[in-house]
């Protein structure tokens, strides 16, 4: 058989993953054609006079998925960088002098509990027990399903499974079933945030994200968090991926039904015989292809629920910082509000809840010695005005806070400052209504209710990452990756 060759789009987690899962294929030769000068997509990272900052995804969870990943190609993630197991896992900030340091170690975890709310920690045992099985059955069998039909999910274990991991009651009704201090169910609601939705519209399937909050711990690889890209792709090319940068696609041609000429924005044109697009999905389905081609219409996508997008600002601090961790969740305002300006009413928010990370207080190499490496996020409706005067006006609204609460003056010690938000998402990735995580993983919007992997009228063009199964986050996109590998790979019999 000669070889097929498949192009893939995007060098973010899932083109890398699609293209590495596809290049093993003895019948394959794979291109990579990435827009920017350097890969990861949303994992990108830059330097400024000794600061190192990453410029998305900060939290590195669920690391048997990165084992996996590795493991398939005879690897592990110690071959490219070394994780650290924080402790204390994150702080929540809840107000002036009342903060929760996360105790990486379970038996503190439930103590601390315990001081909250008695009982809590033996609840968490029978709220984690479940948790436990949700992840397993999800992380482990769900989520590596393409969801092209309903028959995939039709055996009568699966439809078992499927009911004990309640995918019909909301997170925030499960959490309540074990939990009834406020401080505990904002800490138990949070992880779901990075799922793009809030605990009412999440279903309580996704307590599997507990799981791996409490039980499996966040991580950290030294040297930041492109050091798994960095690995990923020294991996592709060990495989024979051939990656391009600086090479954007602005056509995907379809001759007699299928995607064939691939035109990148310099003209050049380059033969495929499959095609697997990993930019973002909306961009491929209305801006790659001829409309009569696209997959869905624009009313589909705006009727979609996007997660947030973001404001982001990488800070260089010429001090040490003192009464922050390496993450630290400020929840010193109520999350509703906030939630309505994202989901409901889209507008800028009253009040923000944020995020801070100081990395350099785990990893002196990441800011000059002395100094300290600050990135504050607030997440923020998609599709929002984004000036120069709002992220002026928002630095100075959150670093008032984060000044007040952590006691000390930071914004004069600031001796580099770049903001990131909607505008720059939508250049740097085309990033459908500027989002930062893709597609929110709300009920309407899971397994095969997503996107789907296959394009319905080119036959041979595929799509992976954020916007399809499983959904938004490091570990599925990587995921995401190898399950169109698969799919391609059967389909075409390679
Ligand atoms: C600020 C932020 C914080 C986050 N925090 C976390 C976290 O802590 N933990 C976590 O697990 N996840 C986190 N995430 C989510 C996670 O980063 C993403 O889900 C994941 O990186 C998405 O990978 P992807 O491959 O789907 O998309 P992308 O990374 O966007 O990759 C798509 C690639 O396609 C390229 N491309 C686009 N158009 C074209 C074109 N026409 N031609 C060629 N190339 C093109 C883009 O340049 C990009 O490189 C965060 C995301 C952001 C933005």
């Amino acid at each position: 058989m000669s070889k097929k060759h498949v192009v893939v789009i995007g060098s973010g987690f899932a083109g890398l993953s699609a293209a590495t899962h596809l290049a093993i294929n003895p019948n394959c030769s794979v291109t990579l054609l990435e827009k920017n000068d350097t890969p990861g997509g949303r994992a990108r990272k830059f330097e400024h006079q000794g600061f190192v900052f990453d410029m998305g995804p900060s939290w590195y969870w669920m690391p048997d998925v990165f084992e996996d990943y590795f493991a398939h190609f005879g690897k592990k993630p110690a071959d490219y960088y070394d994780l650290i197991r924080l402790d204390p896992s994150y702080a929540v900030i809840y107000g002036a002098n009342d903060t929760l340091d996360i105790p990486a170690d379970l038996d503190q975890f439930k103590a601390m509990l315990d001081r909250i709310e008695p009982g809590a920690g033996a609840n968490l045992d029978k709220f984690l027990a479940q948790a436990k099985y949700k992840y397993e059955v999800g992380i482990h069998d769900l989520v590596n399903k393409p969801s092209r039909s309903l028959l995939e999910f039709a055996s009568p274990k699966l439809v078992v499974d499927m009911v004990r991991m309640d995918i019909f009651q909301s997170m925030s009704k499960h959490v309540r079933k074990f939990f009834s201090h406020d401080k505990i169910i904002r800490l138990m609601e949070f992880p779901v945030l990075f799922l793009g939705e809030t605990a009412e519209n999440i279903p309580a399937l996704y307590s599997l994200m507990n799981y791996a909050d409490i039980a499996l711990g966040t991580w950290y690889p030294k040297k930041g968090m492109h050091e798994i890209i960095k690995g990923m792709v020294s991996l592709a090319e060990e495989k024979g991926v051939k990656i391009r940068y600086s090479a954007e696609v602005e056509e995907i041609e379809i001759v007699q039904g299928q995607a064939r000429n691939i035109r990148l924005k310099s003209g050049e044109k380059i033969d495929a015989d499959i095609v697997v697009a990993g930019a973002d999905y909306h961009h491929v389905d209305k801006h790659l292809l001829n409309p009569k081609y696209s997959n869905y219409t624009e009313a589909y996508w705006d009727k979609r629920v996007m997660a947030p997008s973001s404001l982001l600002f990488y800070l260089g601090i010429n001090k040490r910082l003192k009464n922050l961790r390496h993450h630290n969740l400020f929840f010193d305002e109520p999350l509703g509000p906030h939630a309505d300006a994202i989901y409901k009413n889209p507008r800028w928010p009253e009040k923000p809840l944020f995020y801070a990370s100081v990395p350099s207080i785990t990893d002196p190499t990441v800011a000059p010695e002395g100094m300290e490496n600050l990135f504050l996020l607030i997440p923020l409706a998609p599709d929002l005005e984004d000036s120069e005067e709002m992220r002026e006006k928002y630095f100075h609204l959150i670093m008032d806070r984060l000044e007040k609460i952590s006691g000390q003056e930071i914004r004069s010690h600031v001796i580099f400052k770049r903001s990131y938000a909607h505008s720059d998402f939508k250049s740097d990735y085309h990033a459908f209504k500027g989002n930062a995580y893709g597609l929110a993983n709300t009920l309407l919007q899971t397994a095969i209710l997503k996107p789907g992997l296959k394009n319905k009228k080119v036959s041979n063009l595929y799509y992976t990452g954020q916007l399809t199964v499983p959904g938004p986050g490091v570990p599925p996109s990587l995921i995401s990756g190898h399950v169109v590998a698969k799919e391609v790979m059967k389909e075409n019999n390679l």
